[in-house]
């Protein structure tokens, strides 16, 4: 890593430089064609063929100069990583030698064989062919892997008859569907010069690193990316030294080699730090444009894994890899932002502003109690099940902070109109100034699922290890719909502020159940919300039944986001997904028990008796020994029952037709299964001879690096 070294090279100069962003563009392309891909980027216009050749033409020549030899459609299908096939630039020529050739059409259409990815049924196998299309509002970058310097260009991923197939799809039609419905509101609340509003998101990334060495040893880690099995260390958090604590030699050169290799790819790795949890660290970038932080977001998490491995650790982005300690999550901030540069949830200084700011934050708030299932059901997964619902950050109740000051607003314009707290008198919105409103939220409520942090919103469900795309096509599309609503009423109105006044007071009475600035984690939240009629959907298998319900889908269709075909589609893989990595834990799980835990108890069981009968020829009494051994013994009974149980269920609810019915036997019957064996091989681990235990222990795994 020549550059790394410090003083090398600078920040300033190397950001960036590995894509063909906006001033390489100007710089390289002719000014008619620069302007029409502009045109294209921001109005969705199409290139004329001849203009994408140029385009094509120019990117690579940027590319083969920098030293890449293959270009590469860059795609994210339904598994929710990223896939790429490469082809070269090379054209043999008649006379053996070859030129480097890249054209328009290579640039705007690529066709992989599709027939692997899951399609939810969309596209039958004998109709293989899926295409990817180039999005060009995310500009094509070169990739480093090894020696090999690839130019990989972002794309959709649809079948034949334009189905979506991927992640990026559904999120691109998702922010149109926001900017369509926004415009509107601007528009009928008088915002002149606004053309476009774009949502934007910052995510932070958590994630665990654990030295390589140990992974090695632990299938279960390498299979399924988190420990199925495995006692608590004698330490976890409860000393809360690791948050925020110094960050180790060796963590601090892997993050630095990381974000220097991001900031290349124009990834604005920001903020870094130690986590909650040992051997847990976060990353989080500027945020940016949505579809572009989606990207980059993906290549976060492929870059982390990447690094990680570099130093001899292994990155791991599993939601809960050790129990016991903190899962990681996803924070996903967002917000709203036109193209004059206004963020739409910053409260503002004027009335007008504040009209327009608490317009914005009702939509947000509407959506959010209308659609709880729906944004519970976008970061349905089975890794995120050990976070929500299971006593950890947050609950599985969807729920929203506001911090006092915005409640107190709310709760005002609920009694008919915002009044000045500090001078009492009663106010018209947009008449005169409202009560200050909170610039910097300083009330950081970190239990909260959806919480206002200011000027945005963060939602803290997603699970770290989960594409960002699909909460976030959900959020734009609810959103777009209370705007929708608010549109369609305030349009024709007369008087559209005594309008909008109305429309808010309305919403104060209506969502105001879904504002909790309480502790979400306690128990009587849950009794509340309950008795507020907040869902409360723990597991997958209950949360994805909400996506089809009928409600949801005709939203999603009203807005042409997903038609129902395709939702029943990601229905149907997200139900498959949820039973395959079930079914691979219990896979594993049998094997590392059968071959490691198993055997190990045996041995242990075995050494004991010896030494009991050596003691005892000896002449000598002993208790301890005889304890010990009735106590594995015992133990390892339990463990061999438990996996003929989970060998018997397993097989039982593999045969089960329907992938609802299948993944509600794992979540009712393997699951539990899986538990039980676990505590068994838990307790043999806490008291089997340390020589005789060939499995990683936690306290190897969280502490040493
Ligand atoms: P915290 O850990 O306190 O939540 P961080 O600084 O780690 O705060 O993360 C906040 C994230 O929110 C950053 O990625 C930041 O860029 C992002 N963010 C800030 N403003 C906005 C906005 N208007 N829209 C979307 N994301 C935003
Ligand atoms: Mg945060």
């Amino acid at each position: 890593m020549d550059a790394m070294e410090h003083g090398a090279e600078s920040v300033t100069d190397f950001f960036g430089s590995q894509v063909f962003n906006d001033a390489v563009m100007r710089e390289r392309l002719p000014k008619n064609v620069y302007r029409a891909l502009r045109d294209m980027i921001e109005e969705g216009s199409s290139l004329e063929p001849a203009l994408a050749d140029v385009v094509a033409n120019a990117i690579k020549d940027w590319a083969i100069e920098a030293g890449a030899t293959h270009f590469c459609h860059w795609f994210q299908p339904m598994t929710g990583l990223t896939a790429e096939k490469h082809d070269s630039f090379i054209s043999p020529t008649d006379d053996g030698r070859t030129i480097m050739e890249f054209s328009g059409k290579e640039l705007i259409k690529g066709e992989p064989d599709a027939s692997s990815f899951p399609s939810g049924g969309l596209r039958a196998t004998f109709e293989a062919r899926g295409y990817t299309a180039w999005d060009p509002t995310s500009p094509v970058f070169l990739k480093d892997d090894g020696n090999s310097r690839t130019l990989y260009i972002p794309c959709a991923f649809c079948s034949y008859t334009g189905e979506a197939l991927d992640k990026k799809t559904p999120l691109l039609r998702s922010m149109e569907a926001l900017n369509r419905q926004a415009f509107r509101v601007l528009k009928a609340l008088g915002n002149g010069p606004v053309r476009r509003v774009h949502a934007t998101v910052g995510s932070e990334q958590e994630y665990f690193l654990v030295d390589r060495r140990f992974v090695d040893k632990r299938m279960d880690i390498v299979l399924t990316g988190r420990t199925l099995l495995g006692a608590p260390a004698p330490k976890g958090q409860e000393m809360e030294d690791h948050y925020f604590g110094h960050i180790h030699e060796r963590v601090a050169s892997f993050m630095k080699e990381a974000n220097c290799e991001l900031w290349r790819l124009g990834v604005s790795a920001k903020t870094q730090h130690n986590e909650v949890a040992p051997g847990q660290y976060e990353i989080a970038p500027v945020f940016g444009t949505m579809n572009l932080a989606c990207d980059h977001n993906q290549i976060v998490m492929e870059t982390l894994q990447k690094v990680a491995m570099r130093h001899g650790f292994v990155c791991l982005l599993h939601e809960k890899p050790f129990e016991g300690v903190n899962g990681s999550g996803k924070h996903n901030n967002w917000s709203m932002v036109t193209d004059t540069g206004v963020n739409l949830l910053d409260p503002g200084s004027t009335p007008h502003e504040n009209v327009v700011f608490l317009t914005f934050l009702f939509a947000v708030i509407r959506a959010v109690d209308r659609y709880a299932g729906l944004l519970r059901a976008s970061v349905a997964g089975s890794g995120n099940d050990h976070r929500l619902g299971a006593n950890e950050a947050p609950p599985a109740i969807v729920s929203v902070f506001l911090g006092e000051q915005l409640t107190d607003i709310v709760e005002q314009l609920e009694q008919g109109g915002a009044r000045s707290s500090r001078k009492g008198e009663h106010l018209k919105l947009g008449a005169s100034t409202l009560p200050p409103l909170p610039k910097d939220s300083t009330d950081r409520n970190r239990t909260s699922p959806f919480a206002f942090t200011g000027n945005k919103f963060e939602f803290r469900m997603v699970g770290s290890s989960q594409s960002i795309a699909g909460a976030n096509f959900v959020q734009n599309t609810i959103v777009a719909e209370s705007l929708r609503e608010i549109a369609d009423e305030v349009e024709g109105a007369s008087d559209v502020e005594a309008a909008v006044q109305s429309l808010l007071q309305r919403y104060a009475k209506e969502h105001k159940r879904i504002i909790f600035n309480g502790d979400n984690y306690s128990e009587a939240w849950a009794a509340e919300a309950e008795r507020r009629g907040l869902p409360d959907l723990r597991n997958t298998v209950d949360a994805l039944a909400e996506l089809m319900n009928s409600d949801h889908v005709e939203l999603l269709e009203r807005h042409g986001v997903l038609a129902r075909h395709e939702l029943a589609a990601r229905h149907e893989i997200f139900m498959e997904t949820y039973c395959k990595h079930i079914r691979i834990e219990a896979r594993t799980m049998l094997q590392m028990v059968r071959r490691q835990v198993l055997p190990a108890a045996i041995r242990h069981s075995g050494r004991v008796a010896q030494a009991a009968v050596a003691v005892k020829n000896a002449g000598v009494e002993n208790a301890a020994a005889g304890g010990e051994l009735a106590q594995v013994c015992e133990l390892t009974d339990q463990l061999r029952e438990g996996l003929a149980e989970l060998e018997k269920e397993l097989a039982a609810t593999e045969a089960i037709a329907g992938s609802p019915d299948r993944a509600a036997g794992y979540r009712d019957k393997v699951i539990p299964t899986m538990r039980a064996v676990r505590r068994a091989a838990d307790c043999l681990e806490q008291i089997i001879d340390a020589e005789l235990w060939t499995l990683p222990t936690y306290a190897e795994m969280l502490f040493l690096r």
